[in-house]
């Protein structure tokens, strides 16, 4: 008989990886990193009107020790860059990052002196969220995608691919 048969009934029977795909999709905690307006919208995505708790994403982290997404809502400043980058490495990984807006996205239509051109210069983004500012369901919508990539990732994977990355970016600057 299998170990199945011989179970009473009610009692799954699943992998450790299953399990631990199910924690790591629905367990995202965001780092507070409102950087312009954009950040405004994230905000909203807060609030009972657009109700991102339904997702179980309402705990903003003012601490990087504590969180696993960066939202980076808005232009980046080259003054701010050199922080942003130390508060992704506080962050433990795994660790993921979306670019909220065009001006995270690409710099948006500030091309000058002062703002880093895309927030991929500095950290390495896993989603790109379009808009000016996007809405606060565009924004729930960008960690949902992110969830979906996230329970495609093989345990391990990332912290790979995050070093690849981060590699690339410093050979880049
Ligand atoms: Fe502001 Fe638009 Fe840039 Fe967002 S994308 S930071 S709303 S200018």
């Amino acid at each position: 008989m299998g170990i199945e048969e011989s179970l009473p009934s009610g009692v799954a029977l699943t992998s450790i990886e299953a399990v631990l795909d199910l924690a790591r999709k629905h367990s995202q905690w965001p780092v507070t990193m409102g950087l312009a307006c954009c950040s405004i919208e994230m905000m909203s995505a807060g609030t009972p009107r657009f109700d991102m708790a339904r997702f179980g994403l309402e705990v903003f982290r003012a601490s990087p020790r504590h969180a696993d997404l960066m939202i980076i809502a808005g232009r980046m400043s080259h003054k701010m860059a050199p922080i942003v980058r130390r508060v992704y490495d506080s962050m433990p990984e795994p660790k993921w990052v979306i670019a909220m807006g065009a001006c995270a996205s690409s710099g948006g239509m500030f091309n000058n002196y002062a703002l880093v051109q895309g927030a991929d210069h500095i950290v390495p983004v896993d989603v790109y969220l379009p808009g000016c500012p996007p809405r606060p369901e565009a924004l729930i919508n960008s960690i949902l995608v992110l969830r979906e990539q996230i329970s495609k990732e093989p345990i391990g994977a990332h912290r790979a691919e995050i070093a690849r990355r981060a590699e690339e970016a410093a050979l880049a600057a």
